[in-house]
């Protein structure tokens, strides 16, 4: 496949589509999932053209695999989280539905299933008290 630069996550990395951000430095970009599996749902992603796991230079992805590390120790601590479970699907057939290379960090309670993957739209001001939540966690690293 092809990357589409007018996916919505190149939207967002662009700042032509709206996103609550919890992270950014010059090569990767973390922010909540608008349809969030559980709270504190925060993706992360590459800002370069990158269309899944097998698409990305080595040395994006370990840039992005380390903001994903420092912003899963923000979200368990923000969430005060049992455990973090990060997950990244690579092609429709393992469910992805955005095809921008991103990582999906989602904090875990004992005992509180997912919600459905992609389906609800949270309300902006829950995802936007969440995203501030995960950003003071991030400053008091
Ligand atoms: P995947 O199915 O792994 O490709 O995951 C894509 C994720 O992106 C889903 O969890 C969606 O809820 C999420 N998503 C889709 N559109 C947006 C958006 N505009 N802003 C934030 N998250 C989004």
């Amino acid at each position: 496949m092809n990357y589409d630069a007018e996916n919505v996550f190149a939207k967002i990395i662009r700042d032509e589509a709206p996103a609550h951000r919890v992270y950014e430095d010059d090569s990767t970009l973390a922010f909540m999932d608008i349809m969030p599996q559980v709270d504190g749902h925060t993706l992360v992603i590459p800002k370069c053209p990158a269309v899944d796991l097998f698409d990305v230079p080595a040395e994006m992805l370990t840039r992005t695999i380390a903001v994903t590390q420092r912003v899963a120790v923000a979200v368990r601590s923000a969430f005060s989280a049992d455990g973090v479970m990060v997950a990244q699907l690579s092609g429709a057939a393992a469910g992805q539905t955005v095809f921008h290379l991103h990582f999906h960090i989602l904090p875990r309670h004992a005992g509180i299933d997912f919600r459905l993957h992609a389906k609800d739209v949270a309300p902006d001001a829950v995802l936007a008290e969440h995203a501030e939540r995960i950003r003071q966690a991030l400053t008091a690293d």
